[in-house]
């Protein structure tokens, strides 16, 4: 056993016990030799070292290229404009069909030698800030300051950079690279680029998502999620002069107790919380109308559909025994909309693409780290049952999803250098490597 295996094993111990995981077997990750000998035979080729060199050099024009990408606005559904600029520029790297699909994505392809597998290069063109956002940069302290700085304009940056590396090294993987800025991975965009990338692409392989605010997390499980806006709606009145009839704020109390009492289980875990209410026009009024906002998360999609399910009873309960209390004819009704829905989803640690991302992490002088559970652009994939792994970028991301989000830049390159080998270590270089990503049958 490898020093090496030690310390991601730890990592992974800590890792799991953090996300209280049911998924025990993620303590077993160990990468077997001939794996970790083959990744750094590729790791020490020549055309990857100077692939190597070159993400070094370009450290700047990464930088400068994240500058000018975080001041386009991307807000939710209106990524638009700066998709439009990524693919000018993937054009300019020289992919003559880099395209927008009907989503929006972006989408540029590095051919291969035609043997190995299609594999995802990812970063998500959009923020979670609206339209309207001040995106100037200020710098302190060696610090960059900006609304997405990191978030994943970062992530943009950095495939650019990887796809000028690969050029600039004449490297020809075995395998197909498609490089792909995402629309739709915050919030109610809900994983709306990612999505479809997989309904349109059936032939796809593998999916790498550049989207962790330091570069030694991997994470490759997927925490799926339904939110809903719940409205009530009464007949309201004087509270006097109207007493008697059915309440809108009385209703949605009566759900909300009974949402409180529901049960989850605590592995896999599985979560759920009234997030906000509002209601009522006035203090002297029978309430005519209630919203409460409902999220509610699990990282299996069976417990996720049971709390759904239990809490769905629990609305209709509320509401029947709210009416029940006042016999009124104008009774209190519930509009139920779907305002989020992410799918779970469970891979072996013990798999290629995450070996790959945790081999990655270590050949550049990092301890990698098995993030907990989260929801990000591979849960599409995941739960389709294609590998997929969210990984970090370079440099380190704080405040992301705040106007104060930052970007330390200091040593950025190693993210770049082991996404890279990440990525090489899956699709494999012709005549120099196997790729460890597997063709899925088709
Ligand atoms: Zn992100």
């Amino acid at each position: 056993m490898g020093s090496m295996r030690l310390k991601v094993f730890n990592a992974v111990v800590a890792a799991v016990a953090l996300a209280g995981s049911s998924f025990a077997v993620a303590a077993d990750l160990a990468i077997p030799d001939s794996v970790r000998q083959q990744f750094a035979a590729m790791a020490s080729h020549a055309q990857v070292k100077k692939a190597l060199d070159f993400i070094r050099q370009d450290d700047a024009k990464t930088l400068a290229e994240q500058k000018e990408l975080v001041v386009i606005p991307a807000p939710p559904f209106k990524e638009a404009v700066r998709a439009a600029e990524y693919a000018r520029r993937l054009r300019a790297l020289g992919f003559k069909d880099a395209r927008i699909d009907k989503e929006g994505n972006v989408i540029a392809v590095r051919r291969g030698s035609g043997s190995g597998p299609k594999l995802v290069l990812s970063a998500h063109l959009d923020t979670v800030f609206p339209g309207g956002t001040d995106l100037t940069i200020h710098e302190r302290d060696g610090k960059l300051f900006a609304p997405g700085i990191g978030d994943d304009t970062r992530g943009l940056a950095e495939l650019l950079s990887i796809a000028r590396a690969l050029d600039a090294a004449a490297i020809k993987t075995a395998g197909d690279i498609w490089f792909v800025g995402t629309v739709g991975e915050e919030g109610l965009g809900d994983l709306r680029g990612a999505k479809a990338l997989f309904r349109d692409n059936k032939d796809l392989d593998g999916f790498i998502s550049v989207d962790g605010g330091t570069p030694e997390r991997v994470t490759f499980l997927a925490v799926g999620s339904h939110r809903y806006r719940v409205t009530f709606k009464g007949p309201g009145g004087h509270s006097f002069s109207a007493f008697g009839r059915a309440s809108a704020t009385h209703a949605m109390g009566r759900a909300i107790a009974k949402i409180g009492d529901v049960r989850t289980p605590a592995q896999p875990k599985t979560t759920f919380t009234v997030g906000t209410v509002a209601g009522g026009t006035s203090v002297n009024a029978i309430a005519g109308d209630a919203v409460m906002e409902v999220d509610m998360r699990s990282v299996e999609n069976g417990p996720l559909r049971q709390v759904d399910a239990d809490i769905m009873k629990a609305i209709r309960d509320g509401v029947a025994e709210e009416n029940a209390r006042w016999g009124s004819k104008d009774a209190v009704t519930v509009d139920v909309k779907l305002v989020g829905d992410r799918p779970a989803g469970v891979q072996s640690p013990n798999s290629p693409i995450v070996y790959a991302a945790v081999l990655g992490v270590s050949a550049v002088g990092f301890k990698p780290v098995l993030d907990q559970a989260a929801s990000t652009d591979s849960n599409a994939p995941i739960s389709l049952g294609i590998p997929a792994v969210t990984i970090g970028r370079g440099g380190v991301n704080e405040n992301n999803h705040a106007i104060t989000e930052s970007f330390d830049p200091k040593n950025a390159y190693l993210g770049v250098q082991k996404n890279l080998l990440t990525v090489l270590g899956l699709v494999g270089i012709a005549g120099v490597s196997e790729p460890m990503l597997q063709k899925r049958a088709r």
